[in-house]
């Protein structure tokens, strides 16, 4: 089987890509031609007046953007009691206010301005959970956000859960009690083990098509100002002291600020004015992971929805820390009818060396196996029904070490810029980090945040 991404298939196979074919002068310089490239060029162009190039190794949109759900959430990938025994209590309810509010009206802004049309849908999406642990942790994230002033979780615990009389006790006024039934309704299962469920607003898109419906509507708003560079890969980064060479192996592109916008960046060399410590530092502060996906058409006759279930049923290296299989459903045209699209993902890969990667590698077979079986367990289980999954796609996700994502200047030499690092939920971040990194661009001095670079994590010390 081949990486086969139902985003992909729905991108403009007219469009010409140009390559860098002389050597450049730029303000800024975007590496990488994702989601992140493409907001963090949107949110320049639209708020300074500075000159942007997009670099794309490959294609724009191809990345991770092009291979991922298309779910759009607001969690951060660590919980926020966690995050709040390493930063300080504001810088943590600016991150989670971002993730729920800022980010959303942020990617309002980019779909309104560029004018598009492509399908986005939102609505209450929903979480289940099996096991007191997950329920704990999210009732001390609940205890967190009223201190921080934040909106509570709507949490429903089956009214027969065990342990209901136990957490009352230490969390009660946290949770609601709910029927069972109205949990499994919720989730769309039979399965009993779903004792928890959490409901909140979540989205679908198509973040590939997002990037590059943007992108066009950059070139043709600003052609002055904007140009995007595919099948140019920068192979060195030679950072100076207030502005940066870029390899692009034929070409060279010189630029006042570079933003790395590579969702990890093992495969480029960056060289400081000092040498080679930007370049191994971050070399140990990213690992890779691939996820794989499958996805199969059913009749159109129900809402779209995002589900994610924190179940252990999974076999992969659950590279992740955390095993949760995403399901989501969405209008979906193919071969001009519509349909809803399932799809589903969970397992993932650890990759020591992204370089191993290969993005035409086969989708194994027992990724598939495992997504089905989760199917006929949890989602569709009709015995007699054989699902044909028409699509099946893998991606590279980029983890930091504190799975994090990375927005802002580099400590060490502030030419260059990071949005990089989805750590599992990447679209409503790198829309926001777009955002932060315009505004560094033009100079504003930004507080503290949770996703700025650091030379040292020291704990309480940010
Ligand atoms: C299986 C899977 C499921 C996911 N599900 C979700 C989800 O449901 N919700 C969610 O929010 N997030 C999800 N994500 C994460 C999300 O897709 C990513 O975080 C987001 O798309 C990242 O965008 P990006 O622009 O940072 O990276 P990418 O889309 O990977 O873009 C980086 C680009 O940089 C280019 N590049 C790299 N190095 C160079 C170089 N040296 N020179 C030039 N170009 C270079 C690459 O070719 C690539 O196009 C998922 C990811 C995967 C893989």
């Amino acid at each position: 089987m081949r990486n086969n991404s139902p985003w992909l298939h729905q991108l403009n196979k007219e469009r010409e890509p140009s390559k860098l074919a002389q050597d450049i002068e730029t303000d800024v310089a975007v590496v990488g031609g994702g989601i992140a490239g493409v907001a963090s060029a949107f949110f320049i162009l639209r708020d300074t007046d500075k000159k942007v190039a997009l670099l794309e190794g490959g294609l724009l949109g191809h990345g991770a953007t092009g291979h991922n759900a298309g779910q759009i959430v607001s969690f951060l990938s660590r919980p926020l009691h966690d995050l709040a025994k390493e930063f300080k209590p504001e810088m943590v309810r600016e991150a989670q206010k971002m993730m729920e509010e800022d980010a959303w009206e942020l990617l309002d802004t980019m779909y309104t301005e560029a004018g598009l049309d492509i399908s986005l849908s939102r609505f209450t999406g929903h979480f289940g959970f099996a096991s007191k642990e997950h329920l704990l942790s999210l009732l001390e994230d609940n205890v967190l956000r009223k201190s921080l002033g934040l909106r509570l979780k709507e949490i429903l615990i089956a009214e027969q859960a065990e342990f209901l009389e136990e957490v009352g006790k230490k969390y009660g006024g946290f949770f609601k009690i709910a029927p069972h039934s109205e949990i499994l309704d919720r989730l769309e299962t039979k399965k009993p083990e779903f004792i928890v469920c959490v409901s909140e607003q979540k989205g679908v898109m198509n973040s590939a098509l997002f990037t590059e419906r943007v992108a066009e509507y950059l070139l043709e708003k600003y052609p002055e100002r904007f140009a995007v560079y595919e099948h140019t890969h920068i192979a060195k980064a030679a950072l100076h002291e207030n502005s940066a060479i870029l390899d692009a192996e034929t070409h060279a592109v010189t630029a006042e600020r570079v933003i790395l916008c590579t969702n990890g960046f093992d495969n480029i060399t960056i060289f400081n004015k000092s040498g080679l410590d930007i370049d191994a530092r971050f070399h140990h502060s990213l690992h890779a992971v691939v996820g794989y996906m499958s996805g199969y058409l059913e009749e159109l006759n129900k809402p779209p929805t995002a589900i994610s279930y924190f179940y252990e049923g999974l076999t992969g290296d659950d590279s992740s820390g955390n095993p949760y299989v995403y399901l989501t459903r969405r209008m979906y045209e193919y071969n001009e009818n519509k349909h809803n699209l399932i799809s589903i993902g969970g397992p993932d890969v650890s990759l020591d060396d992204r370089r191993k990667y290969e993005k035409d590698h086969e989708y194994p077979e027992w990724a598939k196996d495992e997504i089905n079986k989760f199917v006929k367990e949890i989602y569709d289980t009709d015995p007699n029904k054989k699902i044909d999954y028409i699509f099946t796609w893998h991606g590279l996700m980029g983890y930091t070490n504190n799975k994090l994502r990375l927005i802002g200047a580099e400590p060490k030499n502030p030419v260059l810029l990071y949005n990089l690092g989805c750590n599992g939920v990447g679209i409503l971040p790198s829309i926001f980090g777009g955002e932060r990194i315009a505004r560094l661009v033009k100079g504003e001095k930004l507080p503290a945040s949770i996703f700025d670079p650091r030379v040292e994590r020291a704990p309480r010390d940010q």
